[in-house]
């Protein structure tokens, strides 16, 4: 007997998700935050962490937590909050709960690739639409599609991670309203974009808004949110193991709401040093940036793989997306040093 006679040939098709070695390099890849928290707020956290109870199993429906964010975010009176580790495994959830046989699942692509890891985990039929050729989105295409397979979700990604494009929120309103199914609205960046579809949840019996505190600078804790209609959130919620969020999590997670203004003050630093990123990246020879609402941009460069290995030679790693995306990096935006650093590098590999 073997593995291969037994796992599902969709798994046995899949590549499982890579993660490089990023030791001693300047990081990046994977678009976070660069700032660690000040030293009054991490000797905070450690008291709190050091009055956490780690023999017991965390509080299986943190209230409090879901209160706390439900405040902080913007989540409207009569929308439920549910969490995930990650929003990764909230993307996974819903895909599962809506997985009857022969049921699709629908997104403007290239995207971010667990939706469609989650359909095939789940045996949805993942239907991607291109996006234009300048990765603005197509609506109508988008919504003829849905005709067709009338999916039970689809996924937008608002900004789009790779592309950092912000699609007009009257198009995704247009998809929203044409839907046979659930829309996820997939917020990850939203503080970097300042627009989101929170504050209209109430308006479609159909949304769902799902968040993260990753990018905002938490990635290491591992805490996403689901935001929507009770009854979509009710079921959700059976699918849910019931411990997905740790003790360690809750806790500081529940402290960083409190001083969230930290945190958004970072990220105020990051969109204005996504300001001056942008065009001196664009200045390089040879190098296009798409136009980005989040915090990494998307370049095209004459050879991806020689400039990501040349960057990766000078201690920068980025995201080669080619052969997927050809001829495509991403780069997310980091200190400012780093950012003198990737461009230098850069100057160097081109
Ligand atoms: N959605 C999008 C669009 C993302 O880019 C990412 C992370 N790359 C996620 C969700 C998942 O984030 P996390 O699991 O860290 O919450």
């Amino acid at each position: 007997m073997k593995p291969e006679d037994l796992v599902r040939p969709e798994i046995l098709a899949l590549k499982a998700y890579h993660v490089p070695k990023s030791e001693g390099m300047v990081k990046l890849d994977a678009m976070e935050n660069p700032y660690v928290l000040p030293e009054d707020l991490r000797r905070e956290l450690a008291a709190v962490l050091a009055g956490v109870e780690a023999n017991r199993y965390p509080d299986p429906d943190p209230e409090t937590l879901k209160g706390a964010l439900a405040r902080r975010m913007g989540v409207p009176a009569g929308m439920k909050v549910m969490l995930g580790n990650g929003s990764d495994e909230l993307i996974q959830i819903m895909a599962l709960a809506l997985a009857r046989p022969g049921a699709a699942m629908m997104y403007p692509a290239p995207t971010f690739v667990m939706y469609s890891m989650s359909a095939a985990y789940t045996g949805m039929k993942a239907v991607s639409v291109p996006l234009r050729e300048d990765f603005s989105f197509d609506a109508p295409a988008f919504i003829e599609r849905m005709k067709r397979e009338e999916p039970a979700l689809v996924f937008i990604a608002y900004p789009n991670n790779p592309t950092g494009v912000l699609y007009p929120q009257e198009d995704i309103a247009r998809v929203i309203r044409a839907a046979p199914g659930l829309v996820c609205v997939d917020e990850a960046y939203h503080v970097f974009a300042c627009e989101s579809f929170m504050g209209r949840l109430r308006e479609f019996p159909n949304l769902a808004v799902l968040r993260t505190m990753s990018k905002l600078g938490l990635a290491g804790l591992r805490l996403g949110y689901l935001a929507g209609r009770p009854e979509w959130i009710e079921q959700f919620e059976k699918l849910r193991p019931p411990y997905n969020v740790g003790v360690l999590t809750q806790a500081a997670a529940l402290l960083l709401l409190e001083r969230l203004e930290v945190l958004e003050e970072q990220a105020a630093r990051i969109r204005a040093d996504r300001a001056t990123l942008g065009p001196a990246l664009a200045a390089l020879p040879g190098v296009k940036v798409y136009p980005s609402q989040a915090n990494f941009f998307l370049i095209r460069v004459p050879d991806a793989a020689a400039t990501f290995e040349a960057l990766k030679r000078q201690g920068v790693l980025v995201k080669n997306l080619h052969p997927a995306m050809p001829s495509c990096l991403r780069v997310t935006v980091g200190t400012p040093d780093e950012n003198r650093i990737l461009l230098a590098a850069m100057k160097e590999a081109l």
